[in-house]
């Protein structure tokens, strides 16, 4: 074998080697999700979304003061604590605060923590609208929408790093988020989710809503109100952030109407 053979099969060993180290490293952080039935490419494991999502709360707290209105955040955890114990993501123990904020607002940060604005509060009516906003943000967490928005927002230059090392990336991001500012936290929170997510957080709160006993005319209620307070340029912030509104009220409008036949024996189960 001459010295030219001798060094193209060397080379080929490592590519080999290369694309071995590269596709059992993606395989790690394939895993199957419950809420979205699929397969997926996640690099924060559960308990990093839980790390990152507590070192969130710190900042949140330096923002935004928490209500001190016993009586609507009693009422916001019974509905939210009653929605989570029928979701899919049960690697999270759900956090649910209420905002002293006149905004209509309502948002979700890895690991199950959901917030929600008084002033979005207080302009729902019944449990059933509020439950309708709570489970659409459960749903954005179990189908673990919001992991990758932080993931992504965090940047995926690491990404090559990480697959052919053993680095803990939880532990990584979650440092990054812990130097982060309030502030620039929110800008990772304020984008929007994409049309697909939106569809399937929606799709996930009929299921979450219906499994958990509520009026899923409630979905519509809530949608009907947002609607209702979109002036022309001034729109709420909850619909910046979730958008495609219109479109997503004639798709979740069918998802109510097969949701008995679809979650009963779920229901059975339960
Ligand atoms: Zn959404």
């Amino acid at each position: 074998m001459t010295n030219k053979h001798r060094y193209r099969s060397l080379f080929l060993i490592f590519c080999f080697l290369l694309i071995s180290l590269f596709l059992n490293g993606c395989a790690r952080f394939k895993a199957y999700n419950v809420a979205t039935e699929r397969y997926e490419f996640i690099l924060l494991s559960p308990e990093a979304e839980v790390s990152i999502g507590q070192d969130s709360h710190k900042s949140i707290l330096k923002e935004y003061k928490i209500s001190s209105d016993g009586e609507k955040q009693k009422r916001l955890n019974d509905i939210g604590k009653r929605l989570a114990g029928v979701s899919d993501q049960k690697a999270y123990d759900y956090h649910f605060f209420l905002i002293e904020k006149d905004e209509l607002n309502a948002f979700t940060t890895p690991g199950g923590y959901v917030y929600f604005f008084t002033g979005l509060f207080d302009k729902l009516e019944t449990d059933d609208a509020i439950a309708s906003v709570v489970a659409h943000e459960i749903g954005h967490n179990s189908a673990r929408h919001i992991a990758k928005k932080f993931q992504a927002a965090l940047g995926y230059k690491i990404v090559g790093s990480i697959i052919l090392s053993t680095v803990d990336m939880g532990g990584a991001f979650a440092t990054q988020i812990a130097s982060m500012s309030a502030s620039a936290l929110m800008n990772i929170v304020s984008a929007s989710f994409s049309r697909q997510d939106e569809y399937e957080a929606d799709s996930l709160s009929v299921k979450y809503m219906f499994l958990a006993g509520y009026d899923l005319n409630g979905i519509i209620e809530s949608f009907d109100i947002l609607m209702a307070e979109s002036k022309g340029s001034s729109v709420p912030a909850w619909l910046r952030t979730h958008p495609f509104i219109e479109d997503r009220i004639e798709v979740v409008k069918e998802e109510i109407v097969f949701a008995p036949y679809r979650y009963k024996e779920i229901q059975k189960n339960k």
